[in-house]
C-alpha cells in the first residue's frame, strides 16, 4: 500500500455513526401470530416476528376482524360480478354475504390513518381476498375460476400510498426479492425523513452524494435526473423540488439491481482507491469484483472488503455511502444475493 492519502487510525466512520432508525411498517395480523384467521387460527411467519421485529416498528392490521367481521367468520372470497377490478365483490364462500362495501369504506379510513402514521412499507398475507398483493383468486357468479385480482384493503394500499413498498411473506423467501424490499422501506424511510426534516437546498445535495451510488445500482438514469434536479433546486418551489426528487428517487429504488449495475457501482468505487492502495492491493480487490461478476461470490463479499479499505484509508466520500450499508448488517440480506 502506497499510504499517500487520508490517515489511518480510527475504524469509526461518519457511514457508521449515522444511526439506522427503526422504520415504521404494516404488517398481516395474521402473520405476526395473531389468531385472527376466519377459523380462528394464525399465519405465523417466524422471519417476521423473531428478525425483522428487530429491526421493524411492526404495525399489525386485520381488515376482516377491524372491520367487524368478528372471530371465527364465514370464509370470503372475491366474485367477479361486473367487467373490471371494480366489479370485483368481497363475498361469504357459503351465505354469500357481501361485504364489500363495508370493507371498501374501512380500507379507505384506515390505510389514510396508517398514511398519517409514516409508514415506510407494508408486508401482506399472499392470497387473501383481504390482504393479497397480487394473483388472489376470484370467481364468476357461478363459482368458477376467473382472472386474479388484488385483495380489497391492499388494493386500497396501492391505490392511496402508490410509492410504499409491499411485499408479500413467500415473497420474501426469495433472497433478492427480500434484499430488495428491506433496501426499499430502509431507502423510504430516509428519504421521507430528509424531507419531513428542515431541509435546504445544501442538504439536498449532501443527502444525494450519500444515496448517489445506490441509486446508480437501480438506476443510472435517474441518479443523473435526480443530480440534475439538485443543481436546479435553488429557487424553485421547496415542494415541488422535494415531490420530484422522492418520486424519482423511490421510483428508481423499485427497479431491480442487476448484477451488471452492482459491478459498475464497485469498479466506480475502486476508482477511488487509485492513489490510497498499492497495485497488488487494488488487483485483489479487482479479481473479488470480477468473482462476484461471474457469480462466484455473494455481493457481501467485494462489498465487505471494500467497506474494510474504505475504512482503513478513511476515503470520506465512500464512507458516507448508503451504498456500502443500505440496511443492517445482521439482516445478512447481500450474503445471499
Ligand atoms: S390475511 Fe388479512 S384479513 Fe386475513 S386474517 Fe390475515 S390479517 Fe386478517
Amino acid at each position: 500500500m502506497t499510504g499517500s492519502a487520508a490517515p489511518e487510525g480510527d475504524a469509526a466512520t461518519v457511514r457508521n455513526e449515522r444511526p439506522l432508525e427503526k422504520p415504521r411498517v404494516g404488517v398481516s395480523a395474521c402473520l405476526l401470530g395473531d389468531e385472527v384467521r376466519y377459523d380462528a387460527g394464525h399465519k405465523h411467519d417466524r422471519y417476521l416476528s423473531d428478525v425483522l421485529a428487530d429491526h421493524f416498528d411492526f404495525v399489525r392490521v386485520c381488515p376482516e376482524v377491524e372491520v367487524g367481521m368478528g372471530i371465527p367468520r364465514e370464509a370470503v372470497r372475491l366474485v367477479r360480478e361486473a367487467d373490471g377490478d371494480d366489479g370485483i365483490r368481497m363475498r361469504g364462500v357459503n351465505s354469500g354475504t357481501d361485504h364489500t362495501d363495508a370493507m371498501h369504506r374501512f380500507a379507505r379510513r384506515r390505510v389514510a390513518a396508517l398514511g398519517r402514521l409514516g409508514l415506510c412499507g407494508y408486508i401482506l398475507k399472499k392470497g387473501s381476498p383481504s390482504c393479497g398483493m397480487e394473483r388472489v383468486r376470484t370467481y364468476t357468479t357461478r363459482g368458477m375460476p376467473a382472472p386474479a385480482a388484488s385483495g380489497l384493503f391492499a388494493a386500497e394500499l396501492r391505490r392511496a400510498l402508490p410509492d410504499l413498498p409491499l411485499e408479500e411473506e413467500k415473497r420474501l423467501l426469495d433472497a433478492t426479492l427480500r434484499e430488495s424490499f428491506i433496501e426499499r422501506v430502509f431507502a423510504y424511510s430516509r428519504v421521507t425523513g430528509f424531507f419531513d426534516g428542515r431541509w435546504t437546498v445544501g442538504s439536498l445535495v449532501d443527502f444525494h452524494s450519500r444515496e448517489k451510488m445506490l441509486v446508480s445500482a437501480h438506476a443510472p438514469a435517474a441518479e443523473k435526473e435526480l443530480g440534475r434536479l439538485v443543481a436546479s433546486a435553488k429557487g424553485r418551489p421547496r415542494a415541488e423540488v422535494a415531490g420530484e426528487y422522492r418520486r424519482i428517487f423511490l421510483a428508481a429504488l423499485a427497479r431491480p439491481a442487476p448484477r451488471r449495475r452492482h459491478v459498475n457501482v464497485l469498479q466506480h468505487m475502486l476508482g477511488h482507491f487509485r492513489d490510497v492502495l498499492d497495485a497488488p492491493t487494488r488487483q485483489a480487490l479487482q479479481a473479488t469484483v470480477e468473482e462476484y461478476r461471474q457469480g462466484l461470490v455473494p455481493l457481501v463479499v467485494p462489498v465487505t472488503l471494500l467497506r474494510h479499505y474504505v475504512d482503513l484509508r478513511s476515503i470520506a466520500y465512500l464512507q458516507r455511502q448508503t451504498y456500502l450499508e443500505p440496511h443492517p448488517r445482521e439482516l445478512l440480506l447481500r450474503n445471499h444475493v
